[in-house]
C-alpha cells in the first residue's frame, strides 16, 4: 500500500466513523487482517460506547473483539460474531502525579503518543509499528526492543473489562496482584477490553543509527555488548553471507544514554542513507535515522505512522528464547539458512526484558526474540515452521501469540508454567467459553 491508498482508506475510515452512529448495529461487509492472509469467518459490528457494547456482549452467545487486525493467526477470529471498539479511541485521563495515562482501548499507539508527548511524557516503549491498537497489542505481549524494556503489557498498571455476563471489570497492579498478572496477556480470552492505563514517564528525545554488515562471528563474540550499546537494538538478516545485513540502534538523547555513533561498530559500517529493514525496499515508510534527533514516539518504532509498515504482502513469526540460550538458537537457526531464505523477506533479533505477566513469552525470564517475515507462501512456510520450531525448542523457543505458528498445545502447555491458572482465571470471567474461538480452543483451552 502506498501513501495514496493509505490516505484513501483513511479518509474512508473517516467518513464511516461519520456515518457509523446510523448504522452502529448494522453487521458490515466480512473483513480480511492487515497481512491479507485471513479472511475472517463472521461480520463485523462497530460499538461507539461502552454500554453498546455491554449490550452486544449480553445478547451474543459467542465473539471475539477484532483490534487493529495485525495478527498473523486467527487469535482475533469468530465463527459467530466480532465487535469492534476501533471507535473508541479517546484519551480518558492523564495523570501527571501517578504518572499513567488512561485511553480507550480501541485506539492505536500512534494515535495518541503525539498528544502524551505534547504533556511531556512518553510510554518506555513501542512495537516496530505504531498503528496497532492498545488493547490488541497488550493483550497479546507485542513487544519493541531493549534488553532493558519489557513488553507493551508491562507498562499496563490497570485495565477495564466486561466480562461474559456483561458486567464490568476493574484490575489494577496495586490492588489485584496475582489476578491482574494473569489478566493482562489475556489472548482476549477473559472478555471485552475497554480502557487501558498505562505508566509513563517523562517524554525524552531520541537518535536513530543504522550499521551495515556486522558479521557473524562479531555477533557471536559481543552479543552482550550489542545489546547493551543502546536503549534499544534491533539486528535484521536473511540469515546469508555470515552477517547481519543491517543494526537498528535507538539511543536516548540523555546524558550517559547517548550513542556514540562510532564509523564502525563491532566490524559494521555506518549507514549514510536511511534504510528499510527489507535493504532493497524505499525507506519512506521508515522513521528517521542518520542521528536526527527526534522525539520518541518517532524513533522507537521502525515505521512511520501514516504509511503502511513492513513489507506490507507477508505473513511473520517470531519465537522467544531464554537470553542466555540466544546465541545458541540463532546459530541453530543460520544452520538453516538455505532452508529460510527462499521464503523470507527479512529476519529481525531482540532482545526484551523478563516480567511478571504470566502468558508473556517473557515470564520471569529475559529474552530474545528471532523474528521471520516472510513471503505470503503459507503452503512453504507451513512446511518450514516445524523445522524452526523443532530447533528453537531446544532452546525453550515460545511462539509469539499473535503470529504463525505450529507448536503444539502440549508443548505450549510445557513451556506455560501458568497455563492452569490461567485457564482457571478465564473461566472466573467466562465460564461458558464465550469469547474463546478455535485458537483458543485448539492453543489454551483443549
Ligand atoms: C507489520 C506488522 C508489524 C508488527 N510488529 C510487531 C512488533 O514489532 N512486535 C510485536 O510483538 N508484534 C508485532 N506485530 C504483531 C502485532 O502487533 C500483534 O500481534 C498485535 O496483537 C496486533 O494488535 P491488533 O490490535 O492489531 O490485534 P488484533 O489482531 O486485532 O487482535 C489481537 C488479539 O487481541 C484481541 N483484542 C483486540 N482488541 C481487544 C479488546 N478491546 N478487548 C479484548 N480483546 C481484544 C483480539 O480478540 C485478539 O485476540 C506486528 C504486526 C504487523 C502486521
Amino acid at each position: 500500500m502506498n501513501k495514496r491508498t493509505f490516505l484513501k482508506l483513511f479518509s474512508a475510515a473517516l467518513v464511516s466513523r461519520l456515518i457509523s452512529p446510523l448504522f452502529a448495529w448494522m453487521p458490515t461487509v466480512k473483513l480480511t487482517n492487515w497481512a491479507g492472509n485471513l479472511e475472517y469467518s463472521a461480520a463485523l459490528t462497530p460499538a461507539t460506547s461502552i454500554d453498546q457494547a455491554r449490550d452486544f456482549v449480553r445478547n451474543h452467545a459467542k465473539l471475539k473483539v477484532l483490534g487493529t487486525r495485525h495478527c498473523f493467526n486467527n487469535i482475533a477470529d469468530s465463527m459467530h460474531d466480532l465487535l469492534s471498539l476501533r471507535q473508541m479511541d479517546k484519551v480518558v485521563s492523564l495523570d501527571p502525579q501517578a504518572r499513567t495515562v488512561t485511553v480507550e482501548s480501541g485506539t492505536a499507539y500512534g494515535q495518541f503518543a503525539p498528544y502524551l508527548h505534547e504533556k511531556g511524557f512518553a510510554l518506555h516503549n513501542l512495537a516496530s509499528l505504531p498503528h496497532i491498537s492498545v488493547a490488541g497489542a497488550c493483550t497479546t505481549a507485542t513487544h519493541g526492543s531493549g534488553e532493558k524494556n519489557g513488553n507493551l503489557s508491562t507498562a499496563v498498571s490497570a485495565f477495564e473489562f466486561i466480562n461474559a455476563a456483561g458486567d464490568v471489570v476493574k484490575l489494577s497492579r496495586n490492588q489485584d496482584g496475582e489476578s491482574f498478572r494473569g489478566a493482562v496477556v489475556g489472548l482476549g480470552a477473559l472478555g471485552v477490553i475497554t480502557k487501558v492505563t498505562l505508566d509513563i514517564q517523562p517524554t525524552f528525545m531520541m537518535k536513530q543509527y543504522v550499521y551495515e554488515n556486522l558479521p557473524l562471528d562479531q555477533f557471536k563474540e559481543h552479543f552482550d555488548a550489542i545489546e547493551a550499546s543502546a536503549y534499544s537494538v534491533s539486528l535484521f538478516t536473511d540469515w546469508q553471507n555470515k552477517r547481519f545485513s543491517e543494526v537498528w540502534i535507538k539511543s536516548r538523547l540523555e546524558p550517559g544514554h547517548e550513542f556514540p555513533a562510532p564509523k564502525e561498530f563491532y566490524g559494521a559500517k555506518l549507514a549514510t542513507k536511511n534504510l528499510h529493514p527489507i535493504a532493497e525496499l524505499s525507506a519512506e515508510n521508515c522513521t528517521e535515522q542518520l542521528g536526527i534527533p527526534g522525539p520518541w514516539f518517532e524513533r522507537l518504532p521502525h515505521f512511520r505512522m501514516g504509511f503502511t509498515p513492513s513489507a506490507g504482502k507477508e505473513l511473520q513469526s517470531e519465537f522467544f528464547v531464554p537470553r542466555p540460550n540466544a546465541v545458541e538458537a540463532i546459530l541453530a537457526v543460520e544452520r538453516l539458512r538455505d532452508q529460510i531464505t527462499p521464503y523470507l523477506l527479512i529476519s529481525e533479533i531482540r532482545a526484551i526484558a523478563a516480567d511478571d505477566l504470566w502468558m508473556s513469552p517473557c515470564y520471569k525470564q529475559d529474552c530474545v526474540a528471532i523474528h521471520f517475515t516472510w513471503k505470503q507462501d503459507w503452503p512453504a512456510v507451513s512446511k518450514l515452521l516445524p523445522v524452526i520450531e523443532r530447533e528453537l525448542t531446544r532452546f525453550k523457543g515460545r511462539p509469539h501469540w499473535g503470529k504463525l505458528f505450529t507448536i503444539s498445545s502440549a508443548t505450549l502447555k510445557s513451556i506455560y508454567g501458568k497455563m492452569p491458572e490461567f485457564i482457571e482465571l478465564a473461566k472466573k470471567y467466562d465460564p461458558a467459553g464465550k469469547f474463546r474461538n478455535e485458537f483458543l480452543n485448539r492453543n489454551i483451552f483443549e
